[in-house]
């Protein structure tokens, strides 16, 4: 740790080493993951003068953080990362029609959606449901509640915890409500007393799909289904793009190898024909998903390299980049740990998913073309 810039009565500035031979990915990683190491918290900058992460924290978290940020130092100058894959890229090609934006519609909420929003979103999830019309998916409608059950098998509990938001619920104990019933004067909620539901609430929709398929046998099939889903993201990173409820739609495609990466890739190219039919700036390049261990950390490049997960980043009028749509190909294990198998052979399928993060692509029509439907594409009005 370097110095104690200010301190006032809730948080203090504290600057923080970087090695030397960082390299910018890296230190985009660093930055990244620095937010997750305690919910005190309140901000994460770099500041390129010094060469030093600026930590915005509690003061009595110092040490905490110090012995917390070195493992995290030490993990990612392990990883071994390789620049993505960029497959499409309109940016600085496409004749900008932005409009210019008041900082108010930038750091819109959106919480709350008008009339003209909540047409907006069924608007463009009817567009990215033609998408997948031609293949005849099976559609479904699944609860938004994600059991202990589900979790043992795709693990998401294991390799994303920072996301995890989950339901309490009161014991039904008649002395225990009795009681709460009588200290209680009904200005003091009640989260103490109540006890975890089990499951989470659903991070993204398609292990539910996995959930309905599990110990069966196909030989290849397609689901869509969307609805609400719940991510525990950082406060002071929350915006227009990022939510801790939003509504998402995806396909699950479950097949043989070469028909999953098939429709995944038919697919890029359908989504980024829509994405420039919108007239909206970006780019489809390879990804990783943000694991959270280090243990986890040689599975980001084995994903870069497997080129395993793609995605359809916006380029926002503040000219950073929003994720809106992911094209995952999962090889078997997702199929393994459900046991779900091919009809006549007996052997795992292969399994991937095509997510879209409906609440981001309305923000990016919002962000590119402002909030007055007139201005929006007529496809979208
Ligand atoms: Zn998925």
């Amino acid at each position: 740790m370097k110095s104690n810039l200010v301190t006032d009565t809730s948080f203090m500035k504290n600057k923080y080493d970087i090695p030397d031979h960082f390299s910018e990915d890296k230190l985009q990683e660093l930055i990244e993951r620095a937010s997750y190491l305690s919910d005190e918290i309140k901000r994460v900058e770099y500041d390129n003068e010094d060469h030093t992460l600026v930590i915005h924290h509690h003061p009595q978290l110092s040490t905490k953080i110090s012995e917390s940020l070195a493992k995290l130092i030490h993990s990612i100058q392990r990883m071994k990362l390789i620049a993505p894959t960029v497959l499409e890229s309109n940016v600085d090609s496409i004749p900008s029609k932005r409009v210019k934006q008041t900082e108010k519609a930038i750091h819109a909420e959106l919480d709350v959606l008008d009339e003209s929003k909540m047409q907006l979103l069924s608007k463009i999830d009817d567009l990215i449901k033609k998408i997948g019309a031609s293949r005849q998916p099976i559609t479904r409608n699944y609860p938004t509640f994600l059991s202990d059950h589900n979790l043992k098998k795709n693990k998401y509990h294991i390799h994303f915890p920072q996301n995890i938001v989950a339901l309490y619920q009161m014991p039904h104990d008649y002395t225990l409500i009795e009681s709460v019933r009588q200290k209680n004067n009904g200005d003091h909620i009640l989260h103490e007393h109540m006890k975890s539901s089990g499951g989470i609430l659903r991070p993204c929709i398609c292990y539910h799909v996995y959930e309905e398929l599990e110990h069966s046998s196909t030989d290849s099939a397609m689901y869509s289904s969307a609805g609400t889903c719940f991510r525990n993201e950082v406060p002071w990173k929350l915006d227009a793009f990022r939510k801790k409820e939003f509504n998402m739609r995806e396909f699950v495609v479950v097949g043989s190898e070469e028909e999953v990466k098939r429709t995944r890739n038919e697919m890029i190219q359908e989504v980024w024909s829509l994405f420039n039919y919108l007239g909206l700036e970006g780019k489809i390049e390879s990804a990783t998903d943000p694991f959270f261990f280090s243990g986890d950390m040689n599975k980001i490049t084995h994903q870069l390299m497997a080129e395993a997960k793609y995605e359809l980043k916006y380029k926002r009028q503040n000219g950073s980049y929003s994720s809106i749509a992911s094209f995952n190909f999962c090889g078997d294990h997702l199929c393994d740990a459900y046991d779900i198998t091919h009809k006549e052979s007996g052997q795992h399928l292969y399994s991937g998913c095509i997510a879209f993060g409906l609440n981001r692509w309305m923000s990016a029509i919002i962000d590119y073309y402002g909030e007055d439907p007139a201005a929006w594409p007529i496809v979208l009005q």
